[in-house]
């Protein structure tokens, strides 16, 4: 008589049980769950935030001071994607763009955006050979250009006009409206309170449901008109441990106190995740973060 348990454990079977069994997970993990979500990174003293749009395709702006930003990718993006569509960098100075060198060189990137920000920083000079090197295609960062994203999502570009204060690079910062649905992100990158004025003159809708506290908590970037005329319901502070900056400022923290903004610093909250469904935004469940 024929052994049966050989029969049905024949490799060939095995194998399809294991082909059947992975597909099943991929699909689980494919199905998008409609929301949009956005993580600030614990990078370190630096920015990095990465985007992950109801269709699964994923945005990065800014990467940070170095290395750390790909643990915060690792972490936060599906453990199958390799791809990141497009990247925004706010302004050259290696806070921002040093850990966008690891990201080109680990991750296939679609597009990158940028000013044409003046940088001899070899962190800049480096990011700029490789995504060259590599072809990828490149837009200019202006007041005006647009990215659409499936299911009503959009990335505008608010900041800068095509002249640029190339006294300080902190105020050539692209500042980034993410709409999805009624809700809105405002990424300010190192906008300082002068860069803000004329933000402000030129944008009357500035509307926000989470603000991305500009320069770090800089006290050079607080400007309440501003806060304002974005009445943000949160702000995210992108700062180090014990910064040599003294980053985040007391008159900054103060200053989102007294407005009633419920805040998150990166250094004592790790990454700080938001989700988005269209109407209102709300902390990553599990997220448990303490706000001040
Ligand atoms: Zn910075």
């Amino acid at each position: 008589m024929e052994d049966k348990t050989k029969k049905i454990f024949s490799p060939i079977a095995i194998l399809i049980l294991i082909v059947a069994f992975i597909g099943i997970w991929a699909s689980v993990f494919a199905v998008p769950d409609k929301k949009l979500k956005v993580t600030y990174l614990d990078i370190g003293q630096g920015d990095s935030e990465l985007i992950e749009f109801p269709d699964g395709k994923m945005a990065l702006i800014d990467g940070g001071p170095g290395k750390k930003v790909l643990e915060g990718l690792g972490k936060n993006m599906p453990f199958y994607k390799r791809k990141i569509d497009i990247i925004f960098l706010s302004h050259p100075h290696a806070d921002h763009v040093a850990g966008l060198v690891h990201v080109l060189s680990r991750y296939e990137v679609g597009r990158v955006v940028l000013t044409r920000a003046v940088h001899n920083a070899p962190e800049y000079q480096e990011f700029l050979k490789q995504a060259k090197d590599k072809n990828i295609p490149a837009t200019e960062g202006i007041r005006g250009t647009e990215f659409d994203f499936s299911g009503g999502s959009k990335i505008k570009i608010l900041y800068p006009t095509g002249t640029l204060d190339s006294q300080n690079l902190n105020n050539t910062s692209e500042v980034l409206m993410l709409e999805s649905g009624k809700t809105r992100f405002l990424f300010m990158g190192d906008l300082e309170n002068d860069g803000s004025d004329k933000l402000l003159a030129l944008e009357p809708d500035l509307q926000t449901d989470v603000i991305k506290v500009p320069h770090h908590g800089s006290q050079n970037a607080l400007n309440a008109d501003l806060y304002k005329k974005a009445s943000p319901k949160y702000a995210v502070i992108s700062v180090g441990k014990d910064n040599k900056y003294g980053h985040p400022h007391t008159e900054v923290l103060n200053f989102l106190e007294a407005s009633g903004i419920k805040y998150f610093r990166t250094d004592t909250a790790g990454d700080v995740s938001l989700v988005s469904d269209g109407t209102s935004v709300e902390l990553k469940k599990g997220n448990n973060l303490l706000s001040f």
